[in-house]
């Protein structure tokens, strides 16, 4: 008789044993956090009119991050020179050569024919933490996918996802997060709340900045930093486009047309 049917639900518990602690903990920091601090006044995230679909996204997305164990497998420990560096010295370069990479990716997304697959993440209007995962798997795979097996096959060993995944899910949730929070003169130092929701507003509003994911550096660097002094940003999402609301639509979305 087949285990197959067997090993698929096995598999889908393991899943929710990693993933619903994480999303548990992500829920109450950021409930507690924006019931003090909130960006923008309004309806608690729970209540976001695309709730089912951003908990679908956010479930697979996280389910992805931590099928990186056969990743790990496959790259062993790393090779070449960059695996004998400490690994908190790889952790670093991964760190930045990744941000390096997505910041110009993200530029590419913001132009001409790739648009249509990053619309998806633009199209939360009620922006919170859980909308953190809302990417179209195009984006995904050309995006964070591609850029993490570029830097495992330079060499980095694959033990530094032990640190940078917990990180990279923690700080994207908090850029997400509805929170007013600016860091002070570390807003040029880490991608904060602030600096990440002025990316998700409208063009008109100056929506065309802050492309950061991790470092806004690139931003100061390359002139697309923006981060208006007394001034919140407002008003998030795509008002242009007719992007449907749940998430078989938005998968069917890019190919339309
Ligand atoms: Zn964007
Ligand atoms: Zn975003």
């Amino acid at each position: 008789m087949s285990t197959l049917p067997l090993e698929v639900v096995e598999m889908f518990g393991q899943t929710l044993v990693k993933v619903v602690p994480i999303t548990i903990v992500l829920a109450l920091v950021f409930s507690v956090l924006s019931y003090f601090w909130a960006c923008n006044p309004g309806a608690p995230w729970w209540r976001k009119r695309e709730i089912v679909t951003d908990v679908c996204y956010w479930f697979f997305v996280v389910f992805n991050i931590h099928d990186a164990d056969e990743l790990i497998a496959f790259y062993d420990n790393g090779h070449g020179p960059l695996s004998e560096l400490p690994l908190w010295v790889q952790a670093a370069i991964f760190l930045i050569l990744s941000d390096f990479m997505l910041y110009w990716l993200h530029r590419m997304y913001h132009g001409g024919g790739f648009w249509k697959y990053h619309a998806i993440h633009h199209s939360s209007e009620d922006l919170d933490w859980i909308s953190a995962a809302r990417f179209h798997p195009v984006n995904l795979f050309l995006g964070t996918v591609a850029v993490d097996v570029i830097l495992l096959m330079a060499g980095i060993s694959p033990n530094i996802m032990l640190w940078v995944g917990p990180f990279t899910t923690f700080h994207s949730a908090f850029v997400h997060a509805n929170l007013n929070w600016t860091l002070g003169p570390f807003k040029y130092v880490l991608a904060t709340p602030v600096f990440h929701r002025w990316h998700h507003t409208s063009q008109e509003e100056g929506g065309n900045t802050n492309f950061a994911g991790t470092f806004p550096v690139w931003d100061i660097l390359f002139g697309t930093f923006r981060m208006p002094e007394n001034r919140l940003p407002d008003n998030y999402g795509v008002h242009d486009q007719t992007i449907p609301s749940e998430i078989g639509g938005q998968l069917a979305y890019p190919f339309r047309r």
